[in-house]
């Protein structure tokens, strides 16, 4: 290689290995800016988490602390201190936002939660809006539910006379901080229990209440077996039509099968899980089949009644479904009577009065039961469109002995409405009720709920 070549490659090589150096560090601030983007990068979405979590666990509307952010709260404090809890359930805030529309409501929560947070900070709780209508309070200290200034302060957030506020129901549970959840749980049942007493107040846990949950999950495992394995049975108690004096019908009576648990204990619990269209459909199909199979069987049919609850007002489709169901079975619709209560025409009477129309339109008969257990508002029966009034057990126990029942009995045949006497068990309430004029007797006095086979073929006129 001659002197010219040399000069030539290494000015070639140097040219060569100064683009490979101003390429490597183009490269490498490249990089450093790639990592610096990727860094920027992390640092916004670690930001953006940041916001999302704090506001997760901040509740927008009132500014206390949400429901993740009270549990988050209570995961970090460990340890076997006491705490107490506090729920606080407005009552019936949609008939609250119903009457003074949805922004008063929306007011009245926040108005809550203001003072919530006040007291709060005042007693260095913890406070959140632990759902829809609901408020937790936590006390990480010995239970203060008796100490009156806490307690009064506490009332005082619902009893507020600058806002219109609904009341509110208060469950208190005391607990150790490691369990809080379970403690959380305790108050809840309190609060229900708050509920059921009659609303506006606070109720204190005791283990009774924790009793009363434990059964009520077992009911949901006994009612979730039954619904998934046609575990469902039907009783059927007659009817006594005292100037014919035979049987003229029956009401079928919902049981588990193999179970002694009372229908008065599951169909409430049906209605609290939501189950009870699906258990009302399954009561009232296999009332219509046993119908048609005593027709198939060439036996006298009487008439079977069979209950509604209010949870049952739910099924929209539930009238044309029956009217589909009665010509299936190929059975009369006036067969069928459909027992419904006072309750469910005082929660919302126009959707009520529209279903009763639309089954009496199919043909099917309407049976007010339970008269004289709830309101017993007389001024109603004129245009319900029942036919019959089936009186309580409680009015006939107290109220055949004064007289009163006669009253009563005058006033339905007036309204041209027909009295069923429900459970009646002695021969003198029988015999009373037959003087009084009394239409029908339905009562142990004749029988208990019996099996369909043993149903139909009861003779009762030896006990006329
Ligand atoms: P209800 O409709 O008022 O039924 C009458 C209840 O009184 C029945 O209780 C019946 O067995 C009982 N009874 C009848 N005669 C006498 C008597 O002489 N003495 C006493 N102590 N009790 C008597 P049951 O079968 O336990 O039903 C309780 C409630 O459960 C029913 O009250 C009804 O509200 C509800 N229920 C029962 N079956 C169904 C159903 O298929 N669907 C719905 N939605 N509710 C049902
Ligand atoms: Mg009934
Ligand atoms: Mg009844």
């Amino acid at each position: 290689m001659t002197l010219n070549e040399l000069q030539a490659f290494s000015a070639w090589d140097a040219m060569f290995l100064s683009v490979c150096a101003s390429a490597l560090i183009f490269l490498h601030l490249y990089y450093m800016h790639s990592l610096k983007k990727a860094e920027k990068q992390r640092k916004l979405a670690e930001r953006r988490c940041e916001i999302l979590q704090r506001d997760l666990q901040n509740d927008t509307l009132t500014g206390l602390l949400s429901r993740e952010g009270i549990l988050a709260r209570l995961r970090e404090t460990k340890g076997k201190q006491q705490m107490c809890a506090v729920l606080m359930d407005l009552d019936d805030l949609s008939l609250f936002n119903d009457a003074y529309g949805r922004k008063a409501g929306d007011e009245a929560i926040h108005a809550a939660g203001e003072k919530l947070r006040t007291l709060a900070m005042k007693h260095k709780a913890l406070a959140a809006r632990f759902g829809g209508n609901e408020f937790l309070l936590v006390f990480q200290r010995e239970c203060p539910m008796h100490n009156e200034e806490i307690r009064r302060e506490i009332e005082d957030i619902f009893h507020d006379h600058t806002h219109v506020m609904p009341t509110a129901s208060i469950g208190m549970a005391s607990g150790t901080c490691d369990e809080y959840d379970a403690c959380i749980l305790d108050a809840e049942a309190a609060m229900n229990e708050a509920k059921k007493k009659g609303k506006d107040m606070i109720v204190f846990y005791d283990e009774a209440m924790g009793q009363r949950m434990d059964e009520l999950a077992w009911i949901r495992l006994k009612l979730q077996k039954a619904m998934q394995e046609d575990g469902f049975e039907l009783l059927y108690q007659p009817k006594v039509n005292l100037a014919a004096g035979k049987v003229c019908g029956y009401e079928a009576l919902l049981r588990i099968r193999d179970s002694t648990l009372s229908p008065a204990r599951f169909i409430p619990a049906a209605e609290q899980f939501g189950w009870i269209v699906q258990i009302g459909r399954t009561a009232v199909e296999m009332a219509v089949r046993q119908i048609a199979e005593w027709k198939k069987e060439g036996r006298d049919v009487h008439k079977v009644s069979v209950n509604f609850s209010p949870g049952q007002m739910r099924d929209r489709e539930f009238v044309p479904w029956l009217k589909n169901l009665l010509e299936q079975y190929d059975v009369d619709p006036s067969l069928i009577t459909i027992e419904i209560t006072e309750s469910m025409f005082m929660t919302s009477t126009g959707t009520s009065l529209k279903l009763f129309e639309e089954l009496r339109k199919i043909g099917v008969e309407l049976d007010l039961d339970d008269f004289g257990s709830g309101y017993a508002n007389f001024s109603w029966l004129g245009f319900l469109p029942a036919s019959t009034i089936k009186l309580d057990k409680s009015i006939v126990d107290s109220w055949l002995k004064n007289g009163t029942i006669a009253s009563i009995i005058d006033m339905g045949h007036q309204l041209s409405k027909s009295i069923i006497a429900e459970g009646v068990e002695e021969r003198w309430q029988y015999e009373k009720l037959k003087e009084l004029g009394c239409d029908v007797i339905q009562g142990y006095y004749f029988s208990k709920p019996l099996p369909a086979g043993d149903a139909v073929s009861l003779d009762v006129s030896a006990l006329l």
